[in-house]
């Protein structure tokens, strides 16, 4: 089939030093640090432009959970200057404006490709060179390969029997499309209640005719208390940026969150609930710092947890759904805690219900809407907001193949397994932004961002003076690390919920705990640590080895 005139273009075939594998906030990153090193890059993403994650997740609601100020690039101090955020939790469009401000900035879509997919990779052990092939019939020769993919980009439909035979209009929230959605009149299904759905439906209701939620698992969400960005806020961060982004990138999650050094069991209860209710008055994620043992002792935890479900008791209006709306399931924070503006009180609305599937799971989409529990509920849209196949979805399914003709899907099918998050073993000179085993989707993730890039960049500075052209993971390392990894996860609560950084909500995923969670400066210090030591756990090699080898 023909491409459109708009989207037709010469395929891009011969050497390059890197490709890039897509162009939200850490491709856009790596392509600036890469020409500061004089390397030819190219960028390939299947969007139309920039944005990454804020390209597609256009949902009604959408917004950052991380304040702008702290949710932004750091590298450049002009950028962090000249560009000014409206809120303090900045919507989806206003980023991808960001974004865009940013790309115009540093001239970067001239090397970058849009509306093409990487459909395979495979590495060349005797040139130690990966060729990258894409639907667009590019064929290229990269020195390095950069998978700035993204840890929750691979949208996750669920397969209910039925789903081609609705009649009405189907949408992912993952997937929205550009031109918007008007719900008015109508009466619309919404499946889940995670970060995505928490952040629609209040808006979803405000303009749908009525609304029913599909709630498997109620999930704890605290006010992002948002409001319009002052100057005064502004100037607050501005007047000394490099100092508070020195002190974020040692934080344990890349945020200032003025954490409290204190154990939540230990402190009196008076004094306890009033750090709870301070928190929560001024809202945000920034909840779980309350104490220093919310994520360790379960004890301290369930005290945050009561907490949180009598203001949920408190601001529904229904008793039976405020205790639906109440989660007992899995301890505060280990499934990623969601922020919002009032949805607890959108289910006080008269046009909003809410099915509990916890135990009678939806049996199937219908021509007329969604059965459960062999009741059918009769819509004119619905809306999936059920998720990402997380942290490895995007890479496993890009045909990577590394030595020995191993693919990385068949590499991770028990489980991801990485040194770092940077590298995995068996894949040489293939990097991963904020991959799995890093402290990534558990951080602020431009801070993750900005740390993976720099050392990335550094390392490549570091080959290329000495004459190298080759860098993998040994597996001694990688195993130490992926070890080290799960005991730092099984020190918190974080396993013990049936959660997506455990790979749970996909059917058959391995049961791993992906994100690194021994924090994002501890973190850092290791990555630096390792790299002053002459890339310790690395093999690195030279053009001049590879070619006595082959002879
Ligand atoms: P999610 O957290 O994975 O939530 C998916 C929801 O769909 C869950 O309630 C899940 O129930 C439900 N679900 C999945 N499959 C289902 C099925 N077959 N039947 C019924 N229910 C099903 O996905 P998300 O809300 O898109 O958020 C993903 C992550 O993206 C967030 O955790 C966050 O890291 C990020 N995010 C951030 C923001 C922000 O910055 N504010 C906004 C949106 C997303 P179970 O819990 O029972 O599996």
């Amino acid at each position: 089939m023909s491409q459109p005139a708009e989207l037709q273009r010469a395929p891009v075939t011969g050497k390059i030093d890197v490709v890039i594998v897509g162009a939200g906030f850490g491709g856009m990153y790596m392509l600036h640090r890469l020409r500061g090193l004089g390397m030819s890059a190219i960028v390939f993403d299947v969007a139309t432009g920039v944005g990454g994650t804020w390209y597609w997740n256009r949902y009604p609601g959408a917004r950052c959970d991380v304040e702008s100020m702290q949710y932004s690039y750091s590298f450049d101090e002009g950028i962090q200057q000249d560009w000014q955020w409206s809120e303090v939790f900045a919507g989806q469009p206003e980023i991808l404006r960001y974004a865009n401000f940013v790309a115009d900035r540093l001239d970067l879509r001239r090397d970058m490709r849009f509306e093409t997919r990487v459909t395979g990779a495979e590495f060349d052990e005797a040139t130690n060179r990966w060729t990258v092939r894409t639907d667009r019939g590019d064929v290229l020769s990269a020195g390095f390969c950069v998978m700035a993919t993204g840890c929750l980009s691979a949208a996750r439909m669920p397969d209910f029997p039925g789903i081609d035979s609705f009649r009405g209009k189907i949408y992912h929230t993952g997937h929205w499309p550009h031109e918007g959605v008007d719900f008015t009149g109508l009466r619309v299904g919404v499946v889940g209640t995670g970060s995505s759905a928490i952040q629609s439906i209040p808006v979803i209701a405000d303009q749908a005719a009525h609304i029913t939620v599909f709630q498997r698992t109620p999930n704890f969400s605290i006010p992002s208390r948002n409001r319009p960005m002052t100057e005064d806020y502004a100037r607050s961060f501005k007047d000394v940026y490099p100092a508070r982004r020195a002190e974020a990138r040692m934080t344990r999650n890349g945020i200032l969150a003025n954490p409290n050094d204190q154990s939540a069991i230990e402190t009196p209860e008076a004094d306890r609930l009033a750090v709870y209710e301070q928190r929560w008055e001024s809202g945000g994620t920034t909840f779980m710092a309350a104490f220093n043992d919310l994520i360790f002792n379960k004890a301290s935890n369930d005290t945050a947890a009561e907490f949180v479900r009598s203001k949920i008791r408190a601001m529904v209006k229904d008793p039976a759904k405020a205790e639906l709306l109440a989660p007992t399931s899995h301890p505060i924070g280990t499934k990623r805690i969601c922020v919002d503006t009032d949805y607890y009180l959108t289910f006080n609305r008269p046009n909003v219900d809410l099915v509990d599937i916890s135990d009678t799971p939806i049996e199937a989409v219908t021509p007329l809407g969604l059965r459960v529990g062999g009741q059918e509920y009769a819509f004119d849209a619905i809306v999936f907001a059920t998720g990402f196949d997380a942290m490895t979805g995007a890479l496993t399914r890009m045909g990577i193949v590394g030595r020995d003709g191993m693919t990385l899907a068949d590499k991770w099918a028990p489980g991801a397994r990485t040194y770092l998050g940077l590298m995995t073993a068996g894949f040489p000179n293939m990097f991963m932004i904020t991959g799995p085993g890093s402290p990534s989707v558990l951080s602020n993730m431009i801070v993750s961002i900005e740390q993976h890039v720099d050392w990335i960049a550094d390392c490549l500075g570091h080959l290329r003076d000495r004459g190298l052209d080759c860098i993998e993971a040994t597996l001694d390392a990688e195993n130490a690390w992926v070890d080290h990894g799960n005991e730092v996860a099984h020190t918190t609560l974080y396993p013990s919920a049936a959660s997506w950084y455990m790979g749970a909500n996909i059917p058959g995923k391995p049961r791993v705990f992906m994100p690194y969670i021994g924090g994002v400066g501890a973190y850092r210090l290791k990555c630096d640590e390792i790299a002053a030591n002459g890339y310790e756990g690395f093999a690195l090699s030279g053009a001049d080895k590879v070619a006595a080898a082959a002879e």
